[in-house]
């Protein structure tokens, strides 16, 4: 249920209507708009009456229903789209993030080189596994906590972010200790243990579509999270398994736009593992800009013939040189940039998020209320 304060009500006045929430058994999230609160009331509470019943109690301007089946995560709840901060960098405002690295993290001297040349090529976020979910047990498993440590050590050298994968809810410590995003394959995507915990890790989590999942399960694994207390999701399109060979998964790249009208989260496609091959990165990712993605995860290796894992899907440095230059002219086209020297040339861009704050609406629009799950 959504209960939209009265723009003039008191901090006083909100605290009464989370009380009431939480004696009622459901759970109070505050979204503060510049012009009002919004609380939305979730959970398994015994009463949608009382909720419907706080309508007439003082500052309380409206009381709707959520209609979809997560609600944290919904534009129902906050139609103004969230921004996920890590450190200085915002994902999902105007600046369009490029995360790009490795496949795994495999010695020192490849994880540096190509963290000094996505950088180079104006990168935000390091990617790279350390924990490796493979297929076949006889495969390069990663190298766990040494991984991390040269992730960390990439960061030091080049300021850039790191974005790296955990794999059972046991490593969840560990690797929030080094990563600034942690990520979940589309393997553990409704792995429900490791979402609860991710909820309390107080880290961004980048969210993968697992392979044979529904946008709704997507948008309900993310709910997992925000429900046990971390809404700082980013959701990460990586294609689909269907009947066609071509190409390794099918990138489901309308999946954005519609996770940007169901949801507020920012939205990430991954062309490397969308499609399985170098030559299909680059008019994927102009496409990914084109229909809102707010921003890319792609596979480098400085010599992707000796990759130990996912060498066919890896650009080198060169071609992600490239493809970012490409990239920019896209990215002006939607209004965003990537990164602040961009910003700066560009008119019509003050440097302030192009985001209408203002705009919270309690009810959902009827596009969005007609999505039939
Ligand atoms: C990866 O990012 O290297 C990876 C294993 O991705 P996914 O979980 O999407 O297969
Ligand atoms: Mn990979």
């Amino acid at each position: 249920m959504i209960i939209a304060m009265k723009s003039d009500a008191t901090e006083q006045q909100v605290n009464d209507i989370c009380a009431e929430i939480s004696r009622y058994g459901y759970t109070p999230h505050l979204i503060r708009g510049e012009e009002r609160v919004v609380i939305g009331a979730v959970g398994r509470g015994d009463n949608k009456d009382h909720l419907q019943n706080l309508r007439s109690s003082p500052g309380v301007a409206d009381v709707v229903p959520i209609l979809q089946p997560y609600k944290i995560v919904s534009r129902e709840l906050k139609t103004q789209k969230s921004i996920v901060r890590v450190g200085d960098l915002e994902i999902g405002g105007t600046e369009f993030i490029v995360m790009a690295g490795p496949c795994s993290v495999e010695t020192r001297e490849q994880l540096i080189e190509t963290a000094e040349a996505v950088k180079q090529s104006g990168a935000q976020v390091l990617r790279g596994g350390a924990y490796k979910p493979r297929t076949s047990p006889y495969d390069f498993q990663g190298l766990e906590v040494e991984g991390l440590k040269l992730l960390a050590e990439a960061r030091e050298r080049t300021g850039l972010k790191i974005v790296t994968e955990v794999v059972t809810s046991d490593e969840t410590e560990v690797v929030a200790e080094y990563a600034d995003i942690l990520q979940v394959g589309a393997r553990n995507m409704q792995n429900f243990a490791l979402l609860k915990k991710l909820g309390r890790v107080g880290k961004p989590v980048l969210l993968k579509r697992g392979m044979s999942s529904t946008i709704k399960e997507l948008l309900l694994s993310a709910e997992y999270i925000a429900s046990h207390g971390n809404d700082q999701v980013i959701l990460c399109e990586r294609g689909i398994r269907t009947f066609e060979t071509a190409t390794r998964n099918t990138l489901d790249l309308a999946a954005v736009p519609v996770l940007n009208e169901l949801s507020h989260l920012p939205v990430v496609v991954d062309p490397s593992h969308g499609t399985g091959r170098r030559s299909l990165i680059r008019p994927v990712s102009k496409a990914a800009v084109a229909i809102g993605a707010d921003g890319l995860i792609i596979e480098v290796h400085p010599r992707p013939q000796e990759a130990w894992s996912d060498g066919p899907q890896s650009l080198t440095p060169h071609d992600f040189a490239e493809l970012m230059k490409e990239l920019r002219d896209y990215v002006r086209m939607e209004s965003r940039y990537i990164n602040s020297c961009d910003r700066d040339q560009q008119p019509g861009i003050d440097g302030g998020l192009a985001i209408n704050i203002d705009s919270i609406h309690t009810k959902p629009t009827k596009e969005q209320a007609s999505y039939d799950f």
